[in-house]
């Protein structure tokens, strides 16, 4: 049994014997292999069908086995919606969190004498978990970022603003192999590090301070992401103090990582380290503004979250990013950021890249 038809014979026991219609394209890609950019799967007791239009012919047909596959011309859902009439299908399933309120509409006015079933992630529930052949992916991904980075920052000069190195970055990914960056690249220098989600300026990051570097690529559909710290020449002792703490935050949450450890206690390590320093009189966990990491996969923000009240527990086989940070508002701001599988005695730090800050002189 090929890989695909396995992850589907998973969703139906998930299921319990209700017929799925899947439309996010995410998830249709996890359970068929099909990765164009419209299609509604419909996944019954005994069969799959994948409806999708004329300009994803081929490529369903190459991409795909096992599925009945239905090509349209433009829209495909009145065929979705014909299908689930004539296997006279009485109850169906739905992504609650996924599904567009139009599309809901439609449902429920082209199949009256169907129940609509709202299911809540089962399909997520099921990517938490990745194969061998997916951290595989995920690896080749994150090993893609790095060089990227890499590259980057030995082309970087200082009159490069921070919309330069950030377009470097992701010129960088392109050209060795990357569909795109995972997200809009950040770059963020001095007071702008403390924005964590910071938009690169069309402005020189100034010179001796910390700048905040995140970056993911998009490689055969998984997705990496990694935070470095760069500096123009070296910061002063207040900013290395700041990166040195979350240094040992983020190390001392990716020594806690194994199989059976709640996801809150990874995340709690972090802001224990945090809590041991201050600056400018306060203490460094009361400037960590975020959870201390995420699944990644086939998207670039999944579950499992490493974050305070997440009691669920660790397994083998989850990849999560390990990213603490501080954020001193209108100072500075520091965070790093790895990509980590979970194994059966402890973890592998999949980024190649040292965390050491990179100063460039
Ligand atoms: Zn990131
Ligand atoms: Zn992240």
């Amino acid at each position: 049994m090929n890989e695909y038809a396995a992850r589907l014979d998973s969703l139906r026991a998930a299921s319990k014997g209700v017929a799925l219609y899947v439309s996010a394209l995410v998830n249709i890609r996890y359970l068929t292999g099909f990765s164009g950019s419209a299609g509604h799967l419909l996944v019954a007791e005994d069969r799959a069908a994948l409806f999708t239009d004329s300009r994803y012919e081929t490529q369903a047909a190459q991409q795909t086995s096992g599925l009945e596959l239905e090509i349209t011309f433009g829209d495909s859902r009145p065929a979705f919606a014909d299908a689930v009439r004539k296997r006279r299908i009485k109850r169906l399933g739905f992504e609650k969190n996924r599904l567009g309120y139009a599309a809901f509409r439609f449902l429920e006015r082209e199949l009256p004498d169907c129940r609509l079933a709202p299911f809540d992630n089962a399909v997520e529930k099921l990517r938490i978990v990745k194969s061998a052949g997916e951290i595989d992916a995920i690896r080749r991904s994150v090993e893609l970022n790095s060089r990227a980075f890499d590259q980057a920052c030995r082309k970087l000069r200082p009159s490069w603003t921070e919309r330069r190195l950030a377009a470097e970055i992701e010129f960088a990914m392109r050209k060795l192999g990357a569909a795109g960056s995972a997200f809009p690249t950040i770059v963020a220098g001095g007071s702008q590090g403390a924005l964590p989600h910071a938009e690169p300026r069309d402005a020189k990051p100034a010179p001796k301070s910390l700048i905040v570097v995140d970056q993911g690529a998009i490689l055969d559909g998984y997705n990496s992401d990694m935070t470095r710290m760069i500096s123009l020449g070296l910061p002063d002792r207040r900013q290395m103090e700041l990166f040195n703490a979350v240094l040992e935050a983020q190390q001392a949450a990716i020594d806690a990582i194994r199989p059976g450890v709640e996801l809150q206690t990874i995340d709690r390590r972090a802001r224990q380290i945090l809590r041991k320093s201050k600056v400018d009189g306060k203490r460094l966990d009361e400037l960590f503004a975020h959870s201390t990491g995420h699944g990644l996969g086939l998207e670039i923000h999944e579950s499992p979250r490493l974050a305070p009240k997440q009691r669920k527990r660790l397994q083998e086989g989850m990849v999560v990013t390990v990213e603490p940070g501080v954020y001193l508002r209108g100072a500075a701001g520091a965070r790093i950021e790895d990509v980590v599988a979970v194994k059966r005695n402890g973890c592998e730090v999949l980024t190649p890249t040292p965390r050491q800050l990179r100063v460039i002189e």
